[in-house]
């Protein structure tokens, strides 16, 4: 008998999601049928399904944060994005973006940065082999899509931030990295400010959050991820923060503010307040603003006087999942800390509950499982 999975297909923002059978068949040469293990639902997800980021108007499996396990392997292939050899069993994360190799970040080796990336998800879920996406029991992935779990990584942690932590990971190589004894800030306590608490702990930074208290358990996470301080912005108030951030940067020896600050709650009103909270000749790292905005008042002239050095990046590329694997690997407290980070699984067929809970923000990491 014909073996079918199930996959929740995206109808256009603020649909339910039509839940689907499909056969599942054979990977084509070049591609890996991956069996779910974890498949993350992110901030963008949300975006999508509340049409603030426009998708071309079809039936879609969306999805992008897909964790499996190799099930079959087309043709020849053995390797997979990093030339890491590919064996059926093994875990893998699958990445849907396709840098074009062809404009002028791509050839001068920044192709975290592509003008025109292309997703895998983007065909019609009728069009074999059906499971394009993340939001299905099953994803047909090209084998330059996928980076093999090294061993000692539990797919659990790797499927927390397979996102967030590569788009952090590559917002940081782009401004210089961080250094041991910096005093870094974190804006916001989702995904990307979670992991870039322990990216910079693990670094040897001082590390402060914002977050909100609407979630509590995020600041104890990042309590336990090492920092310093967690100052919540609705009961702290933003002049406050300044001079809780300045004292400390003075009692460090590190000037008039932070070495680092990063931008991760994609709210528009974090930004003005990151350019007061960073140091003169310090940086602003900006990963974290994802959807459109009215736009915010600045103080522009603070960039001028504090000469500060702002960075943005939004997509990260195959390397930067390497580095992220590799950081699990390295800090294996942490990857514990991480997968502690899944609070709710959901089946595939749960979807628009899922998406729901998510957009309600009461998981720190949602999956299908
Ligand atoms: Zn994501
Ligand atoms: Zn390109």
């Amino acid at each position: 008998m014909e073996k079918l999975g199930t996959a929740a297909v995206f109808k256009g923002p603020n649909e339910k999601f039509d839940i689907r059978k499909y056969p599942v068949g054979k990977p084509e040469p070049g591609n890996v049928l991956l069996k779910l293990e974890y498949s993350g639902i992110c901030g963008t997800d949300i975006h999508i399904c509340k049409g603030n980021l426009p998708m071309p108007p079809k039936e879609l499996i969306i999805g992008h944060e897909f964790t499996g396990k190799v099930e079959s392997i087309g043709g020849s292939v053995a390797k997979d994005a990093l030339g890491n050899p590919i064996r059926t069993g093994d875990t893998a994360i699958a990445c849907v973006a396709i840098p074009c190799e062809k404009c002028f970040c791509c050839g001068h080796g920044e192709m975290s940065s592509c003008m025109n990336f292309g997703v895998t998800y983007l065909k019609d879920p009728e069009e074999k082999p059906h499971f394009h996406g993340g939001f299905g029991e099953y994803l047909f992935s090209p084998a330059r899509n996928i980076v093999r779990i090294p061993d000692g990584v539990t797919a659990k942690s790797a499927a927390a931030f397979p996102c967030g932590g590569p788009t952090v990971i590559r917002a940081c190589t782009y401004a210089g990295g961080l250094e041991s004894g910096e005093l870094v800030v974190v804006q916001g306590t989702g995904a990307l400010g979670i992991f870039a608490v322990a990216l910079a702990v693990s670094h040897g930074c001082k590390v402060v959050a914002i977050g909100s208290s609407s979630n509590p358990e995020r600041s104890r996470i990042v309590e336990k991820l090492g920092a310093e301080m967690v100052l919540d912005y609705r009961k702290v108030p933003r002049e406050e923060r300044l001079k809780k951030i300045q004292q400390l940067a003075g009692k460090l020896g590190r000037g008039n503010g932070a070495d680092v600050v990063i931008e991760t709650s994609g709210s528009p009103e974090a930004f003005p307040e990151g350019l007061d909270l960073v140091r003169t000749r310090g940086r602003y790292i900006v990963p974290g603003q994802y959807s459109s905005s009215d736009g915010v008042k600045i103080n522009p002239e603070l960039i001028t006087f504090k000469a500060i050095r702002i960075t943005g990046s939004g997509q990260y590329c195959m390397d930067d999942i390497g580095t992220y694997l590799e950081f699990l690997k390295s800090n294996p407290r942490i990857a514990e800390t991480f997968s502690e980070c899944i609070t709710h699984e959901y089946k595939i067929q749960d979807a628009d509950l899922a998406i729901a809970d998510v957009a309600a923000g009461k998981a720190i990491k949602a999956v299908f499982k």
